[in-house]
């Protein structure tokens, strides 16, 4: 049974890529409001431009769309029975679900099993359809620490029905990310160290170098699917170790070479 607002996209041919070219157009109205002379022109409050901080500088960076690669690291695809087979995959979150580091993460609804993955985050200066992976780290703008933040309980009931992730995945506070180092000062990383404490014992601790994709690969992947920009975050995947938080936690992110993000459960 398909309702009407949907039999009415789909009459009027608003599914699909067309709808992606809608998410487009709406980011272009976004990216509108910081021109005065739209003061008027919308009938409702705006919704906030999202940017995150850069080290080294008082500009900031710009958040368009925030991608997660999902199974990225052997030893994480086994401590959940996954299929180590199967390639990674792609899922999203929204920008606005961004928890800067230094603050309070509020602990979601509908879960009793909230999670914490420790991610390397690229932030893009550039994109395209189908890069190649050999020139994928010319559209590197940087890299942040991230929690790919997930209610564990609603994923596997979703997992066991079949459907999206998407109560597991995207929902308030869902995404915290550290200020982003510039590629310049960092190099274009391949290896290094990645952690997780909580309250000061060690949760994870990995290197990125076990990735299954690497980064030039994630993003000739990704490519392949949609088309990247400039402000594109990419969420590559946690190491082993996930496991609960609970409300009172501090968390410290890190991976070597890169600001550690630092979040408190409230
Ligand atoms: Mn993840």
């Amino acid at each position: 049974m398909i309702d009407k607002s949907r039999r009415d996209l789909i009459a009027a041919g608003l599914t699909g890529a067309v709808a992606l070219t809608l998410s487009g157009t709406g980011l272009a109205k976004a990216a509108a409001i910081a021109n005065p002379s739209n003061k008027g022109k919308f009938a409702v409050p705006v919704p906030d431009v999202v940017s995150l901080p850069i080290e080294g500088t008082s500009s900031r960076f710009p958040v368009r769309r925030i991608y997660c690669v999902g199974r990225n690291y052997l030893a994480h695809v086994r401590e959940l029975s996954n299929n180590e087979a199967e390639p990674p995959f792609f899922f999203q979150k929204q920008r606005d679900m961004i928890v800067q580091s230094g603050g309070k993460m509020r602990y979601p609804q509908l879960t009793e099993n909230f999670h914490y993955e420790t991610e390397l985050v690229v932030a893009l200066k550039s994109g395209g359809f189908d890069i190649p992976a050999a020139r994928a780290n010319d559209h590197i703008f940087g890299y942040a620490v991230g929690f790919d933040m997930t209610r564990r309980d609603r994923q596997s009931d979703m997992k066991k029905m079949q459907k999206p992730w998407e109560i597991g995945k995207s929902f308030e506070d869902s995404a915290p990310c550290g200020t982003i180092t510039p590629a310049s000062k960092t190099g274009f990383l391949d290896k290094g160290r990645i952690r997780l404490e909580v309250n000061g014992k060690t949760r994870q601790d990995s290197d990125i170098d076990h990735m299954i994709w690497d980064v030039p690969g994630i993003i000739a992947e990704l490519s392949r699917q949609v088309e990247l920009a400039a402000g594109d975050l990419i969420y590559t995947g946690t190491p082993e170790g996930v496991g609960p938080v609970v409300r009172g936690d501090h968390m410290v992110g890190t991976v070597e070479g890169l600001q550690p993000l630092l979040i408190d459960v409230a």
